[in-house]
């Protein structure tokens, strides 16, 4: 089975058992995205392709640790021999740290509101910052929303300021002001990406009740005016009720726009009852429309230095899964 083919089925199931030797330095513990708040997920590799499972103990799906890293995943009666990828935080090769754990939002396939974190002070940024650093390549910053768009913007401001002292590539992903891309490319920002999350408008409206689809669009262009080619990043969820016609005309328009969409499978939820995981076929389809728009636009995913597009972990990434 070719990897890509792999790689869809996996995402498919979303989790894994996890056997064999102790493996807790492999594990890694969100407080955003897919699996936050779970019991934790790891990065299975196979030569310079990743993927991220959730830890199930129910799973079909079974990883069993060798010792080292060293891990053999049982798929579906294949077996594949790979290994297991240390964290930086949150995912490999990166520090991609969640600033503030909790959200005033309330949007329907997100678990952030519910864990109700804190806001991590700077000092411990830092300090989580530098206890990885000989193993990352690249910054990345999210965030809920304590209190407001704004108050949170400069938050996150005064996040970066002090983490320009590493001299890496730093990525952020907030909810955005109309002025957040000016912001924070003034501060040495390498990329960014505001999330779009759904297809349409209509579905926006009924997951996120009180944020602003259109703000998001014109945050998009001024980022790409700002910030160039390759650098723009929006997510978009597969599986909230959205058609292939529509998800095809909305990564057109984000490509056509320069922005490099994450097609990122939907994490079944409390607040989603009913709604699975999107199918491998349904995955692959998207594969090959998202394969196709950024060969039009001239955008390449190879090019990300920061955030989900460099990782890979949980989504199917033309350019990179192939
Ligand atoms: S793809 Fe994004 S959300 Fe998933 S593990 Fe990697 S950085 Fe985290």
């Amino acid at each position: 089975m070719q990897w890509k083919e792999l790689k869809a089925r996996l995402l498919e199931a979303g989790s894994t058992r996890l056997t064999g030797e102790p493996a807790e330095r492999f594990i890694a513990r969100s407080a955003a995205g897919p699996g936050a708040g779970g019991s934790g997920a790891v990065f299975f590799s196979m030569g310079s392709h990743r993927v991220k499972l959730a830890l199930d103990p129910l799973s079909t799906t079974e990883i069993t640790h060798r010792g080292n890293g060293t891990a053999d995943l049982y798929f579906n009666g294949t077996l594949i021999s790979g290994r297991l990828l240390e964290p930086g935080f949150h995912c490999p090769d990166q520090a991609f740290i969640t600033v503030t754990g909790s959200c005033i939002f309330r949007c329907r396939y997100c678990t952030v509101p519910a864990i109700g974190g804190r806001r991590k002070p700077i000092e411990e940024i830092i300090r989580m910052v530098e206890s990885v650093r000989h193993r990352i390549h690249a910054i990345s910053i999210t965030s809920g929303v304590q209190e407001s768009i704004g108050e949170e913007e400069a938050y996150v401001l005064e996040v970066v300021k002090h983490l320009a002292f590493f001299n890496l590539p730093l990525g952020v992903s907030i909810y955005p002001t109309e002025k957040t891309p000016d912001r924070l490319k003034e501060l040495g920002v390498c990329e960014v990406k505001f999330n779009l999350e759904t297809a349409t408008p209509a579905l926006f409206e009924k997951m996120c009740p009180k944020l602003d689809y259109d703000l998001i669009w014109q945050v998009l262009d001024r980022s790409v005016e700002l910030f160039g080619k390759n650098r723009v990043f929006s997510n978009v969820i597969v599986g909230l009720g959205e058609t292939d016609a529509e998800l095809e005309a909305c990564i057109r328009k984000l490509t056509a726009h320069g922005v490099i969409p994450v097609l990122r499978p939907l994490n079944p939820v409390h607040g989603l009852p009913g709604t699975p995981r999107p199918t491998a076929e349904r995955l692959n389809t998207v594969f090959a429309m998202h394969e196709r728009a950024l060969e039009v636009a001239g955008l390449d995913t190879r090019e990300a230095l920061t955030m989900c597009t460099s990782c890979t972990g949980c989504d199917l990434v033309p350019g990179r899964d192939e």
